[in-house]
């Protein structure tokens, strides 16, 4: 009988065993107070069941340390929501991966489009942010995502195929880097692209991967953009989906843990 090499299992292997991950972005939500009692009811229902998949949630930078107390010694993982290039220096306001890791953070997001739009960040900046994470040891979740005139004009695929290819660094590999598709016309707007839409864009972002990674189909892909306890059940069954990046219902215990049930 074949005998199946565990620390170098075949790639079907490794891709069943790809643990889905959903993620809680709170933006600028929460007063430490809130954050605290999110964190504790995440916590304590993590504590009775395992969902199956894993957690993250992305507190506002000055809640980190308070977040991280109360999460350390569960599975329940803490990261950030932007990181800086550089590791120190004159960037007034601006947060370094070095610092995150250091206040107990294990992932940051980099490109969310509400940083892409509101601060004009690039897909050559966001390359660079997810490399300085990289450099501290951190995961980067890379978002992508077409706005609401280039899906109408027929650009999804395309536009989402430049990001990946410009904002995924050359250094990526499945365990440094997570891609999230959010449709920027589906954040925070109630509004979900179709199953088949969804299915579409990330099968094409696995194919990409693909094309430049060997570890490519261990990638864990995630969707974003209004899902919600009402959704996320079939988008999650979507092949290529392995999670998700939820925005307004990661502030509500009930909500976010009804999400990370339906996996
Ligand atoms: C997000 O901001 O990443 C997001 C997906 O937001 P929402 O779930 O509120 O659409």
């Amino acid at each position: 009988m074949d005998m199946i090499n565990t620390d170098d299992p075949p790639n079907d292997l490794r891709v069943l065993a790809m643990r889905p991950l959903i993620a809680g972005n709170w933006k600028m939500n929460t007063l430490r107070a809130d954050a605290s009692a999110l964190a504790a009811g995440l916590v304590e229902q993590r504590a009775a069941i395992d969902p199956g998949c894993d957690i993250l949630i992305c507190p506002p930078f000055v809640s980190i340390r308070s977040v991280g107390e109360i999460v350390l010694g569960s599975p329940i993982k803490l990261g950030a929501q932007d990181c800086h290039v550089e590791v120190s220096g004159a960037h007034t306001g601006d947060v370094s991966a070095e610092m995150l890791v250091d206040a107990g953070c294990n992932f940051v997001i980099v490109g969310h489009s509400e940083r892409r739009t509101n601060h004009g960040e690039g897909d050559k900046l966001v390359g660079e942010k997810a490399k300085a994470a990289f450099i501290q040891s951190l995961s980067a979740i890379i978002c992508v995502g077409e706005s609401l005139d280039e899906r109408n004009e027929g650009k999804t695929l395309a536009v989402v195929e430049e990001q990946v290819s410009k904002s995924v660094p050359a250094e990526a590999t499945a365990e440094n880097t997570i891609v999230a598709y959010e449709p920027v016309w589906a954040i925070g707007t109630g509004l979900t692209p179709t199953i088949e839409q969804i299915s579409e864009v990330h099968d094409n972002i696995r194919s990409l991967l693909n094309s430049r990674f060997k570890d490519g189909e261990e990638f864990r892909l995630l969707y974003g953009g209004s899902m919600n306890p009402g959704n996320a059940g079939e988008i999650l069954a979507i092949k290529n989906v392995n999670g998700g990046l939820v925005g307004g219902a990661s502030l509500k215990v009930e909500d976010f843990w009804s999400i990370c049930t339906s996996v």
